[in-house]
């Protein structure tokens, strides 16, 4: 046989030169000298096979190792050395050293057989080695099982990754710390649709560029993977994106064996579901606490100006309170805001709200805090201000200032009370009840002001409230009476007319209309009280009506009445019910009537008028009256106030005034009435100025039904008195 080169390199153990030779009895003999008493004698044993898988060359510790002599085993296929796990022997490893995949230098392990069926633990390392008539392989193998325990480990490592491998859903590689694929599972195909090909080839690089095609980021992938074979230990968690929207998780930790690691498991997990579910519950968690915030944000706001609610306002009050700052609360109403509502809509009045809120804020500025109470009611407090005169009056004036809302011009007076700490310890609702009576004594006080809280106006309220609830009694009961004042005609000296004043009537006691009509008015209950009134001087007076078509009833009717659009229906019912001609009715109204803006005010006077109703004006002279406005008013009667005609005294004086309200109404078709006549001077005078008729104490109070007979006949002698008084002597 022909001694044969081995060239680079050779089994493990081998020379280190160039050369070896071939030993004699197989079919490559062996070469003299000390390399080839080191390859037949060393200590391990050393294979040669060639490319087809058949053996070379054997030693003479491979046929110890084996037990086989050296002749059966030349020729004969390396696989009857390996166990049954083994099969494939080592023609792959072969295949790769040919595509110089791997290096020859890195020891296996492999499970071994020897010629009595005995398995053992076999230490494999493998090296190419080109001799003439092709590549071949020098296998150095040591006995293994000084590694037994590990190796049993690793069978048992193995065997569980099977198991792992085939019973989860997850998709699973596990690659050997040597690059081979150690552990598949179908999971991981079905996963990333793999084809089997591609495994075929057994190259981990081509896998890892299969996944990173399906990824959104897959330069981010790829720079993990690298990471990751760089550092053995490391453990990974990562979510990759798909481009067809599936969530992949990524768990890569290392294999170990014992304490050594062997390689890298790659699990991946389709998380779609569970990671759109996790959104979703994101999304409803995040909404949730959207709504949370909202729903503190409303608990706390009013949601029409978006002020401060009570809850917010009184709890500020009582953090307030505990400071040693000043603290005051300013309480404002609307003044007669009910009407806006009424006459222009909700939607006006919503807005003139959120005017009057931007509007207040602008005045406290970001220091104080401004809340709507409900309702046209709103509350401010200060805190540390030492001028809450000055913040109530700009209040006050700022508000006033005149705006439009669809089309109708608003001037909101409102009410102001304010409360202040004193020295002694106080809460928070005690403040906000003090600055409430404050604000209604303002609204007492004639509207659009401002007040301190004063302790008096705690007993008023008590004397008020019980008003208020006797009032609504006494309608109940018909306590409300009516008294008659005769009215005299100057022209026919007698009693043409009748004036109806209500008296309220209980415990033996009289009340006069001065200490209850504006309560009456403030809650309604003026509505109730006026048609009572009418309704009883009609039925009381429709005999002595009519007798005389030139006789009337005169009957006082509040501005608050008149708000009421059924107010002119009420009254022709109460007319026809008792028959009492219209033409004999007339009303007594105040000036204060015309200067509403709203319309149904006048027009329903108008449409009384219309009916045959006159309509006198009453106190005329007092409040803002001017004659040129009297042209322009649908009155037909004008009442000189008493307050003019308590000026004269002997009749000689000179008053301006009087007289030509006198003549100027006279001049405008007008009657003219002087009430509150107490002396025949003043009876005289006002005759001799050209009055049509004439009222006062000097012919009779006003009397009740029963004895209104009286009342004529006392106001038959006072003008005999005065007829006989002017007869000249
Ligand atoms: P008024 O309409 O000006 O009524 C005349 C008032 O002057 C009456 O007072 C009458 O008693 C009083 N008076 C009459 N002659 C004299 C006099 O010579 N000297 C003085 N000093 N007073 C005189 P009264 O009855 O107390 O009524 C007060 C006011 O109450 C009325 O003033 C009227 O505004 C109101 N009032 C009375 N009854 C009613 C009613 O039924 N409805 C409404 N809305 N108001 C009423
Ligand atoms: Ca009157
Ligand atoms: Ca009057």
């Amino acid at each position: 046989m022909i001694q044969e080169r081995i060239v680079r390199g050779a089994a493990a153990g081998s020379a280190k030169n160039n050369t070896s030779t071939v030993a004699s009895g197989g079919r490559y003999a062996v070469g003299t000298g000390i390399e080839e008493t080191l390859l037949e004698q060393g200590p391990d044993a050393v294979l040669l096979l060639t490319a087809d898988g058949s053996i070379a060359f054997v030693n003479a510790a491979a046929e110890r190792l084996f037990g086989y002599p050296r002749d059966l085993l030349l020729g004969a296929q390396h696989t009857v050395l390996l166990s049954e796990d083994e099969r494939g022997g080592f023609l792959r490893v072969f295949g790769r050293l040919g595509r110089g995949g791997l290096s020859g230098s890195r020891p296996f392990a492999a499970a071994g057989r020897r010629r009595d069926g005995s398995e053992l633990s076999l230490e494999i390392t493998c090296s190419l080695v080109t001799l003439d008539d092709g590549p071949a392989m020098a296998v150095a193998v040591r006995d293994g099982s000084h590694r037994e325990d590990t190796d049993s480990g690793r069978r048992l490592a193995v065997s569980l990754l099977d198991a792992t491998l085939e019973s989860t859903s997850d998709g699973i590689v596990v690659i050997s710390n040597e690059g081979l694929i150690t552990g598949i599972n179908d999971q991981y195909l079905k996963l990333w649709g793999m084809p089997p090909e591609l495994l075929a080839a057994e190259d981990p690089t081509a896998l890892v560029t299969f996944i990173s095609q399906q990824l959104r980021d897959p330069d981010y992938f790829l720079q993990k993977v690298a990471e990751l074979y760089a550092d053995r230990v490391k453990q990974s968690h990562d979510l990759l994106e798909l481009t067809d929207g599936r969530t992949v998780e990524l768990y890569s930790r290392p294999q170990t064996v014992g304490e050594n690691i062997v390689g890298r498991i790659w699990n991946f997990r389709d998380v779609t579901s569970t990671q759109r579910a996790q959104d979703q519950a994101r999304r409803a968690l995040a909404e949730l606490a959207e709504q949370a915030d909202k729903l503190k944000e409303l608990a706390f706001q009013d949601p029409l100006t978006g002020l401060a609610n009570r809850t917010l306002f009184t709890e500020r009050v009582a953090a307030a309170l505990l400071t040693r700052d000043p603290v005051h609360v300013l309480l404002l109403d609307l003044d007669d805001f009910k009407e806006v509502n009424d006459i222009l809509g909700h939607h006006a009045g919503d807005r003139m709200l959120v005017k009057i809120a931007g509007r207040l804020q602008q005045c406290v500025g970001p220091h104080g805090t401004v809340a709507r109470l409900g309702g046209d009611e709103f509350v401010v407090l200060l805190v540390g201000c030492n001028d809450s005169d000055a913040v109530a009056q700009r209040i006050v004036a700022t508000l006033n200032a005149p705006f439009s809302i669809e089309g109708s011009l608003m001037r909101p007076a409102l009410s102001l009370g304010v409360a202040s700490r004193g020295t002694g310890a106080m809460t928070s609702s005690e403040l906000l009840r003090q600055a409430d009576l404050a604000m209604y004594a303002a609204k007492e006080a004639g509207k659009n002001c401002y007040l301190h809280f004063q302790p008096a106006m705690l007993t008023e309220l008590l004397a008020r409230t019980q008003l208020t609830t006797g009032l609504r009694r006494a309608v109940e009961l018909g306590q409300i009476i009516v008294h008659y004042q005769p009215v005299v005609s100057t022209e026919l000296l007698e009693v043409v007319q009748f004036e109806a004043l209500a008296r309220w009537q209980f415990e033996g006691k009289l009340m006069p209309p001065d200490e209850f009509i504006r309560t009456a008015e403030r809650s309604g209950l003026i509505r109730e009280i006026g048609a009572e009134v009418l309704r009883r001087s009609c039925a009381e007076l429709q005999p002595w009506l009519a007798e005389d078509p030139s006789r009337s009833l005169a009957v006082n009717v509040s501005g608050v009445q008149l708000l009421h659009r059924d107010f002119a229906e009420r009254v022709l019912e109460i007319a026809e019910w008792s028959q009492v001609d219209p033409h004999q009715l007339v009303l007594e109204v105040t000036e204060s009537v015309f200067f509403d803006p709203r319309s149904h005010v006048i027009a329903q006077l108008e449409s009384l008028r219309g009916a045959g109703i006159r309509v006198a004006l009453d106190d005329f002279g007092t409040g803002y009256s001017s004659l040129g406005r009297l042209q322009a008013l649908p009155v037909d009667i004008v009442k000189i106030d008493k307050s003019f005609v308590s000026m004269l005294r002997t009749g000689a004086e000179k008053l301006p005034i009087l007289t030509s309200m006198i003549h100027m109404a006279r001049s405008l078709g007008l009657k003219v009435t002087a009430e509150g006549i107490e002396t025949p001077e003043q009876a005289r005078y006002l005759m001799a100025q050209g009055c049509d008729a004439l009222q006062g104490f000097l012919f009779s109070r006003p009397e009740p039904e029963h004895r209104r007979e009286l009342g004529i006949r006392s106001t038959a002698a006072a003008v005999a008195r005065l007829a006989g008084d002017s007869r000249p002597e």
